[in-house]
Order: structure tokens, then C-alpha cells, then sequence
């Protein structure tokens, strides 16, 4: 399980590299993505699929190749493999064959954007991406207003906006949240502030990119 930069090329691990160079294959989510990372450093091992809409079958396949003596990679389009990204299956498939496993980290969205919010980090729950819908959101965040966590979700460049409205409906405008946009790319920006104020910053901002939305618990100020 190789974790791969989050945008910044310059956060790819010397052993990520490494150990996808010395691997028989790389199960990758798109192989277009992976061959910008491997062009940049000098990777030649082969690729194969594994995404969201394989990811079943070709956990046994890839769990058959190890117990046959090879040695595969796993990674992901950006991050942490298995981290609202595929890879769970495939490890699952593994260690219920007493396969081995070995994590090699690299970065995370949700912990980058932790780590720089301001927020309580003692204590979070990650949520990851919420259903499009607005009725499953806002359930969601009904079922979440009262946790003592500080809660990290993913959210994409078309839904911010609607994420952040149904946001204010259920936490009101005052409750403390953190934004980590296009985290270690050129336009990095976060913004910790309350829901209102971040909201509001975001009329005259750009949306487009990647975004981390960590909302604190209750009546935490900074
Ligand atoms: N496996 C990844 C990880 O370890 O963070 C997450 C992959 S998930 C499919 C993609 C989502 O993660 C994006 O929609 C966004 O919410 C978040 N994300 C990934 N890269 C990011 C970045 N550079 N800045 C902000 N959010 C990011």
C-alpha cells in the first residue's frame, strides 16, 4: 500500500519510489495518472487497473499473484491508498489469506489539512466524502452536530458551495471550521474561521480544486 503526493510531487517518499521500482507490478486507479508519477521517477514497472468498479475481482487476482511469489503495489490517483480511494478489498482479500501486507506513508488530505487548521486534533473522526444529495447531507450532518470530534470530510469543486450552505443550516453560522484547498499545490489556500465568515470569503474566491472541510465541536473557538 504506496502513498503518493497529494498534488506536490516533491512530497513523493524516497522508499515509495523504491518500492514501486522493485515491484513485479503496480495495481494502479488510472494509468494515465500513474505514468506522470513514474515518468517522473524513472519507474518502468508495469502497470494494471484497480478501481472502484474492479476492485472486487481483482482483489483475488492480485492476492493469487503474491501467494505465486510476486511482489505488487498498490497505489491510488493521490494520497493514501484505501482512503476514500480503493484498496480496502484488496488488503482485506490478503489478510483474510494471511497475506502480507506493508504500508508505505505518504501523505493524507484529511491529516495534511488537520495538521495546519487550528483545530482540535487530539480527538477527529474523518467522514470522508458526503452523498450528493441534499436530504443524505444534511441527515448526515444531523446525526454529526453533536459529535465531540473535530469532523473531516472531502469535498470536490462542484459541490463546496452546497456543502457549506447545508453546513450553516445545521451547525449555524457560528461554529468554528477549517478549508484546506489544493493542499501542497500552487494555489494552497485554508481558511480556519467560523462557517459564516469562510463562507462568505468564498463569494469573492476562487472554488475551483480540492477541498478538506474540517468542522470543530461544538463552542470551540480559537
Ligand atoms: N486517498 C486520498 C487521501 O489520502 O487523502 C483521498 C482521495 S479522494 C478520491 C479525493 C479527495 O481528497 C478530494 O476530492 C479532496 O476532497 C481530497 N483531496 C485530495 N487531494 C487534496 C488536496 N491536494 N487538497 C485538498 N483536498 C484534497
Amino acid at each position: 500500500m504506496v502513498g503518493t503526493p497529494i498534488g506536490n510531487l516533491g512530497d513523493m517518499t524516497f522508499r515509495a519510489v523504491e518500492i514501486l521500482k522493485n515491484s513485479d507490478s503496480i495495481a494502479c486507479e488510472d494509468t494515465r495518472n500513474a505514468r506522470k508519477l513514474m515518468e517522473r521517477f524513472e519507474i518502468k514497472t508495469k502497470l494494471f487497473i484497480c478501481h472502484d468498479h474492479n476492485e472486487g475481482q481483482v482483489a483475488s487476482q492480485i492476492a493469487d499473484s503474491i501467494e505465486q511469489g510476486q511482489t505488487i503495489s498498490l497505489i491510488s490517483d493521490a494520497g493514501m491508498p484505501a482512503i476514500s480511494d480503493p484498496g480496502f478489498r484488496v488488503v482485506r482479500e490478503c489478510r483474510k489469506r494471511g497475506i502480507k501486507v506493508v504500508p508505505i506513508p505518504g501523505p493524507c488530505a484529511a491529516i495534511t489539512a488537520l495538521a495546519a487548521s487550528g483545530l482540535p486534533s487530539d480527538r477527529f473522526h474523518f467522514v470522508g466524502f458526503l452523498p450528493p444529495k441534499k436530504a443524505a447531507r444534511l441527515r448526515n450532518f444531523e446525526a454529526l452536530k453533536d459529535n465531540e470530534s473535530s469532523l473531516i470530510f472531502y469535498e470536490s469543486t462542484h459541490r463546496i458551495l452546497k456543502f457549506l450552505d447545508d453546513a450553516i443550516e445545521v451547525f449555524g453560522k457560528e461554529r468554528w471550521i477549517s478549508m484546506g484547498r489544493e493542499l501542497t499545490k500552487l494555489h494552497e489556500t485554508i481558511l480556519t474561521g467560523t462557517l459564516g465568515h469562510v463562507r462568505e470569503e468564498l463569494n469573492t474566491r476562487s472554488t475551483k480544486g480540492e477541498f478538506v472541510v474540517i468542522i470543530a465541536k461544538k463552542e470551540y473557538t480559537l
